[in-house]
Order: structure tokens, then sequence, then C-alpha cells
């Protein structure tokens, strides 16, 4: 099965109903890159709607509860989200991490729930500044990656790592193309040690201050299988041209 490169956009909380609009320019731009799978995670007020306006172009959220339902106020369960149209969801993210103190336990937790109730998943993992300046990134981020991923995958295909160094999320401070390699093998390591080969057809997306000026160079590192992009996803006119440069790596699809 090909396998295509992800960019999904992370819009934060960001977007009201006027921004329908711009989500429909990115869902038709999206159009002319058939070989890159497209994607925007909005704010669950949005998903609905939004996956009424763009037919057939995947609409996700930024988190998931883990139980289905129950006494859980404020959140939001896998077959919600699916009823409500989204068709994936990110987990793990840094600011879910830190902010509501997201443990690995429950981050996996979430993703083991959004893969059974047919969800794809971009499971987030990354290293503070403290620890890259420590030199402990990789094995800091592979042990986050083993406590966080799913024991089993039906479908590896349906499950993306999204590795993100929270000092370069909206900073405008990326790490070095030599730096997302080593990060991005290690990690392709760990998912073939956890899943054998079916780890292969785990897409890793890098994020953190992707942008259309740096985009080519960070799709060109090897073992880079697309973007989660953020700030750059609010607009087609950013969006679009982060696609294209996906579009244009040598290469793609990653996998034949
Ligand atoms: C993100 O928060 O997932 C992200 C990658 O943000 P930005 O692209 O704005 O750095």
């Amino acid at each position: 099965m090909a396998l295509n490169r992800l960019v999904a956009g992370n819009w934060k909380m960001h977007g009201l109903s006027s921004d329908l609009g711009e989500i429909k320019k990115i869902a038709r731009e999206s159009r002319q890159y058939p070989e890159v799978e497209v994607a925007l995670c909005l704010p669950a007020s949005l998903i609905e709607r939004a996956a009424r306006a763009v037919p057939g172009f995947p609409i996700g959220a930024q988190d998931v509860h883990q139980a289905e339902d129950g006494a859980c106020t404020g959140c939001i369960s896998a077959p919600m989200l699916r009823d409500a149209g989204a068709s994936l969801v990110i987990v793990g993210h840094s600011e879910r991490r830190e902010a509501q103190c997201e443990s690995n336990a429950e981050v996996r937790a979430k993703a083991e729930a959004a893969l059974s109730y047919g969800l794809g998943v971009i499971l987030c993992v990354g290293e503070s500044a403290e620890i890259r300046d420590a030199g402990q990134a990789v094995e800091t981020v592979a042990a986050q990656l083993d406590l966080s991923l799913p024991p089993q995958v039906d479908d590896p295909a349906r499950l993306a790592i999204a590795y993100e160094p929270i000092w370069a999320i909206g900073t405008g401070k990326v790490p070095t193309p030599a730096e997302i390699e080593d990060m991005h093998a290690a990690l392709r390591q760990r998912l073939d040690v956890a899943y054998g080969e079916a780890g292969g057809s785990v897409r890793i997306l890098y994020g953190g201050s992707v942008k259309p000026s740096n985009a080519s160079e960070i799709f060109a590192v090897p073992h880079v299988d697309g973007a989660l992009v953020g700030g750059a996803s609010l607009r087609a006119a950013d969006l679009i041209p982060i696609v294209a440069a996906a579009a244009a790596v040598e290469g793609a699809p990653i996998i034949a």
C-alpha cells in the first residue's frame, strides 16, 4: 500500500465560523497535491461545521478522552469525535502534557481509545531546551515514545508520531537537519522494536516552526514523513506552499 507524506495543521485555540472559508480554501487547494495527505486539527467547536463544509477532507481534533463516556466534565470521547465528523486526533501535544499534566500513560490510553474507534492518531513527543542542552534529547524522547505508544496497532498507517521539540514550537527556532535526522532515525528504530515490520508504516512527522521558507529543507531529511504545522496552518497562503514542498520531495510516496 502506498503511504503518502502527511501534512497536518494544528489550529490550537484559533478558529471561528468566519474561518470556514479559509478551511474550504485549504481543502480545495490541497487537491492539487494528491500525493500528500493534508488534514486540519481544529478546535472542537468547529469540527462538525468544518467536516460538513469540506466533505472528504480530513478534519481532526486536538485531544480526546480515553473513556467512551462518563462523568468527565469538559472532555470529549473518541465516539463523540467520530460522531462530529472527525477522522483523526492529536494526542500528547506538549502544550497539553505541560498545562494539563498529561502523563505518558494517559497519552497511550488516549491513543488506544482513538485507534479503537477508527480515528487516525498523531502522537506527539519532544524534548525541552534544557534536555537538548544537556545532550539527552534522543534518549529522553525515545523513552517518552516507548511509554506513550499503544502496545499494538491493527492499522499502523493510522498512527503517526510527531517529533516536536518544545523549544521549536512557535519560536521560529528549528533543529538542524542532522539533529532532526538523528531523532527521527532513533524513533524509527523504536517503532521497529515495538511493532516489527508494521512499524515501517507508522509515519514520523516533524513539528516546530515549519514554514514555507524551511519546509523543503525539512522534508528532504531522511525519515521525515511529513509535518505537524501550527501557526503556518491557519492560512492557505502559508500551508499550501508547505504541502507543495512535501509533494516535491524526491521519492514521494514514502512507502511504495
Ligand atoms: C504545534 O504546536 O504543533 C506546532 C508545530 O506549532 P508551530 O508550527 O507554530 O511551531
